[in-house]
């Protein structure tokens, strides 16, 4: 590993000054867990990293009128403990439960989790679903960033140098929606999917609404199927329309190769899976009905 200096600023003003200091050889630093490996590795050889460890207004979730406000150091394990409360969708908590093991998710941020852009990365998938936000401070100042334009290539996100993502913002859900996340995981129940999906959906009467339908695993970046959540929209769920979702699904992702499976074998498991879990959240909504 090369040498590096770790900053420990007190406020999100004094971490933007100081990467903008230290420019491309600068990196914030959150939980470590995919940093560390990437130093390690030399992919990434940084002469300081911002520790964002000691910045409070980072930490924590806050329920605003607009929705719930996570802050970027929150780990994993905080949104697992919010199952349950007012306000705070199921399919968020059941998501982040889904992540490695419990020693990572004591340990990932949900800032980090974003900021590093892995496609195989499950809480996306849920974000993506939910319509998040993600809020980001940088040098020429705040904004916001739909997390449908969040995610831009491999390990690549609409963060600009010397930005830093503050918080997500999960707004209220539809009344009588409910969501289902499912993950593919042939190999063992703490790897990253071989494929995976998030569903939210509505019913309105019989009829679908609100559909969002979105795949992680599936191509270069956490995708939303926005095919298959218009054919879907306003129409009654019935076996063939949900298998049609699946098959269109399939025509949409665009996986690798890789030690979880074939691309073409990931193409038909995310025609399964997207059946399944559209099948799985008619139910829940029907339930909340
Ligand atoms: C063995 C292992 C298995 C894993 N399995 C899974 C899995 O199955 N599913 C899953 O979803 N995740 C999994 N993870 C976790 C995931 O891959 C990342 O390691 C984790 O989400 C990164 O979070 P972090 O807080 O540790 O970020 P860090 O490692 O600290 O940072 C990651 C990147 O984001 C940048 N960054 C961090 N915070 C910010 C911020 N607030 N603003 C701007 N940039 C920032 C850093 O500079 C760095 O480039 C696994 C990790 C490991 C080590």
């Amino acid at each position: 590993m090369s040498d590096f200096e770790v900053l420990r600023p007190r406020s999100i003003e004094e971490a933007v000054a100081q990467l903008a200091t230290y420019g491309e050889d600068g990196r914030p630093l959150a939980g470590g867990t995919a940093l560390a490996l990437l130093v390690k590795q030399r992919l990434v050889q940084p002469t300081a990293l911002v520790s964002l460890a000691e910045i409070p207004e980072l930490v924590g979730v806050r329920r605003e009128a607009d929705g719930l406000h996570i802050g970027a150091m929150t780990r994993h394990a905080a949104i697992e403990r919010l199952a349950g409360e007012d306000g705070v969708p199921a399919l968020l908590v059941e998501t982040y439960r889904r992540v490695a093991t419990r020693r990572i998710r004591n340990q990932a941020t949900v800032g980090g989790g974003l900021a590093h852009g892995d496609p195989a990365q499950d809480p996306p998938a849920a974000l993506l679903a939910l319509d998040a936000i993600a809020r980001v401070v940088g040098p020429a100042g705040e904004r916001t960033i739909p997390l449908d334009q969040f995610f831009v290539d491999y390990y690549e996100t609409a963060l600009r140098p010397g930005e830093i993502l503050t918080e997500v913002i999960v707004p209220p859900q539809p009344a009588r929606s409910a969501g289902v996340y499912l993950k593919f995981l042939p190999r063992t129940v703490d790897d990253y999917a071989t494929i995976a999906v998030a569903v939210r959906l509505s019913l309105a009467g019989r009829t679908l609404a609100d559909v969002r339908v979105a795949l992680i695993a599936a191509g270069s970046i956490p995708m939303r199927a926005r095919a298959v959540e218009q054919l879907l929209e306003g129409e009654v769920p019935r076996h063939g329309l949900l298998h049609e979702a699946g098959d269109l699904a399939k025509s949409i992702v665009d996986p690798l190769d890789d030690v979880r499976g074939s691309a073409d074998y990931k193409r038909e498991m995310a025609a399964v899976f997207v059946h399944r879990a559209i099948e799985a959240a008619v139910e829940r909504a029907r339930a909340e009905a």
